[in-house]
């Protein structure tokens, strides 16, 4: 049973018990209705307690149940409020750990709330492109006024229970409890109980009952659209929290639900809220390998060795520090093992400065970290990531040293972004225990993590990967090898049509812009000036003699040869002033870029925002299509994890495979033909040719995802 009836001797209590989260999926809510009709029946029992099994009260709906018929089949969360808000005993709900989204609308809808200490309480709704659905924009206002519940609806943010508490008037709670919480609920219901013995349904304080007072309702209620407006421009259904907490100002408290119930089902079927919800399922699908199940045995991760202490290997020591592990740091010579510990106390201090990380942490996080010149300071790591030149023979070197050093069953981890896997775990004896582990820059705080499985790799290796990435708080996706993996490899088609849009007439500003529009975080040229234009002109020299077939535009190559490698030489497709990482326009490459078009005999045209946009993200899905068929991505949502954590991809657009679903893979081939139509000279060669596995999705009217 996923909720437990149990009666201590006049005080029923009802206990959520769906682990992990006590999710009140339709059995936990049948249950729980099961429950009170049990209470309510049985004359001994003169009140009720809901309480929440293990770590937490709730964290709100069964998101195993979302889009399946059993989230709506009755009884439904509003049915099952609606019948304890009605409740003819007093129902105190004992909130412990987490109370999120429903949990915390059933909880409004009880009579009475009791909190332990620092509870996390939260109405995250609007995280997944919706408002809350059962009644928490109407309850919550009414519990602790307009504009704290207007902020946590619209930022979905958790507020500890105590804060809350601590508002003049509030209703939310009607003790804190820093005890035994349950004891104490069962105490205050049987209070309860006695002050309204014998009364008829109704004695019982409801939270639709009170009222929503605000001096200054209409210039508060501009200042939250307005304020809305601004941050949350391309997320309609932060507007739409506004509308629903205004409502509750205004309306008559039922006219006020049906409002609220409205607009959830409108936002159900928007594309942002789609590509919200899908993003979240994907990112939790994410860890899930098919044939590495959960229950495989993981080896134990204590200690870790960087090899490398340049710009990638601090930022990845950075990240097992952070999480509490000893680190120790191997270079070849002290001035670069010096220079990169200062650069992570640098860093450090800097978090020091703006308060965001305390002296004493800082001061632990320094002790866990011992930098060496010597391999056999590494003989006791469990794992140990390489982050060295991108050279293979430099690799060949370090993993032949590892191989001879580390201990039996450690997990060595390559960081290496281009070069073969396979290859380099040859050169151990033990290709079973090596695997990739893609950071990406600055890899202290990217949220990427691709886990690349070699031909070799163990199952109980990728698995405890997967369990480090989490516990260094990385959104991990597996990769198979390739040249680039899933995100680089994908991201060199879209730079080519990026190419191949300037010399036929756009200029780098506009089709930032276009992209930035779009939703990007980042447009392809400020992008390749933050990276380094230097690293795509060292891969399309290696292109222009490995795959001869595949053509570029050259006038990338044009501006590498003016020493234009981006901001750390203070000039790319921008200009650069000292000490400013804002890009302006620069007339010498826009001439550039003009001359490179008549050099090459193409007249210039006007190329429209829609254009730029479509062969920028078009490029992108026929890759990953490429990609999904050759198995080196298992699922399209691992591909839309590592666009939104890893290449600023728009969330509200679900990554480039759900939102080519959401276009219609259809249209996309159609606009791909055209592209190749127009492509009159060849000069794109091949780029527009559909993926098999697109054309035949496009073609049976099926998506990727
Ligand atoms: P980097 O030049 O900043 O750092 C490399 C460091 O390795 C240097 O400090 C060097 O002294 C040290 N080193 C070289 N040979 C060594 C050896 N034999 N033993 C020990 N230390 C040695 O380079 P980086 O940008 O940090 O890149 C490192 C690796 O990470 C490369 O494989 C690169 O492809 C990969 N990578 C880089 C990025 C990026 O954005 N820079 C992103 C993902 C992955």
């Amino acid at each position: 049973m996923t909720t437990r009836y149990a009666v201590d001797a006049d005080v029923a209590v009802l206990t959520l018990d769906n682990p992990p989260v006590n999710g009140l999926g339709y059995d936990t809510r049948r249950a729980l209705v099961d429950g009170l009709d049990r209470a309510l029946a049985d004359p001994a029992v003169v009140a009720i307690v809901i309480a929440g099994a293990g770590k937490s009260f709730t964290g709100g709906a069964d998101i195993r149940e979302f889009g399946t018929p059993k989230a709506m089949q009755e009884p439904n969360l509003l049915s099952v409020i609606a019948a304890f808000e009605a409740s003819t005993k007093p129902v105190v709900v004992a909130i412990h750990g987490v109370c999120m989204g429903g949990g915390l609308e059933l909880a409004l809808g009880c009579h009475y709330r009791l909190a332990a200490p620092g509870t996390q309480i939260a109405l995250p709704e609007v995280k997944l492109g919706l408002v809350p659905g059962a009644g928490g924009t109407q309850r919550l206002p009414r519990a602790i006024g307009l504009e704290p519940a207007m902020n946590m609806i619209v930022s979905g943010n958790p507020v500890a229970s105590d804060a809350l508490a601590s508002i003049p008037g509030q209703a939310l709670f009607d003790r804190i409890v820093d005890g035994d919480l349950l004891a104490e609920a069962k105490a205050f219901a049987r209070e309860r109980a006695a002050t309204t013995i014998g009364k008829e349904a109704g004695p019982h304080p409801r939270v639709r009952d009170r009222r929503v007072e605000h001096p200054n309702l209409d210039a508060f209620v501009l200042f939250a659209r307005t304020t809305v407006g601004a941050m949350a421009k391309d997320y309609p259904a932060a507007q739409r929290c506004v509308d629903c907490v205004e409502a509750a100002a205004r309306k008559r408290f039922d006219d006020g639900m049906r409002f609220e119930r409205e607009t959830f089902a409108s936002l159900m079927m928007s594309p942002e809220s789609r590509a919200l919800r899908h993003a979240f399922f994907a990112e939790r699908a994410a860890s899930k390998i098919a044939d590495v199940p959960d229950d495989t045995p993981q080896r134990e991760v204590r200690k870790v060795g960087v090899i490398g202490a340049g710009m990638m290997g601090g930022g990845i020591a950075m990240n097992f520090l952070n999480a509490g592990l000893p680190v120790v740091i191997l270079e070849t010579k002290q001035e670069a093992l010096d220079r990169g510990v200062a650069t992570i106390r640098k860093h450090y201090e800097g978090s020091v400065r703006k308060g965001s990380l305390s002296e004493t942490k800082f001061a632990q996080r320094m002790t866990l970290l011992q930098p060496t010149l010597d391999y056999a300071d590494l003989a006791d790591c469990d794992l140990i990531v390489e982050a060295v030149f991108e050279e293979i023979g430099v690799k060949q070197a370090v993993f032949e040293r590892l191989d001879a050093i580390a201990k039996p069953g450690a997990i060595l981890a390559s960081n290496t972004s281009t070069l073969d896997l396979d290859r380099i775990a040859a050169f151990t004896t033990r290709p079973q225990d090596v695997i990739g582990l893609h950071f990406f820059s600055p890899a202290h705080v990217m949220k990427l993590l691709e886990v690349v499985r070699g031909k070799a790799t163990a199952k109980d290796v990728l698995a405890t990967a997967m369990a480090v990435a989490k516990k260094i708080r990385k959104t991990a996706v597996v990769s198979g090898v390739c040249d680039g993996f899933i995100g680089n490899r994908m991201i060199e088609q879209y730079s080519r049509q990026a190419m191949f849009l300037l010399e036929e007439g756009a200029l780098p500003a506009q089709v930032d812009a276009a992209a930035e529009r779009f939703g990007f975080m980042m447009g392809p040229f400020r992008m390749s000036d933050l990276a380094g234009n230097d690293i795509g002109w060292a891969i399309r020299k290696r292109r222009y003699v490995e795959q001869p077939e595949l053509t570029y535009s050259k006038v990338a190559d044009a501006l590498c040869e003016l020493g234009r490698f981006g901001q750390k030489t203070g000039a790319g497709w921008y200009d650069y002033r000292p000490g400013d990482r804002k890009a302006h326009p620069s007339a010498v490459v826009d001439a550039m870029i003009v001359e490179h078009s008549a050099a090459a005999g193409i007249a210039r045209r006007t190329i429209g925002d829609d254009e730029i946009v479509e062969r920028l993200v078009y490029a992108l899905v026929n890759e990953g299509a490429k990609i999904l068929d050759e198995g080196i991505a298992a699922k399209a949502g691992d591909i839309d994890m590592v666009y939104l954590f890893g290449y600023g991809f728009p969330p509200f657009r679900g990554g480039p495979m759900r939102y080519a679903d959401e276009i219609g893979l259809f249209n996309v081939v159609r606009a791909m033909r055209r592209y190749a139509a127009a492509d009159v000279d060849g000069r794109q060669a091949g780029a527009w040719e559909p993926a098999p596995l697109l054309a035949a999705l496009a073609a049976d009217g099926k998506t990727f995802t």
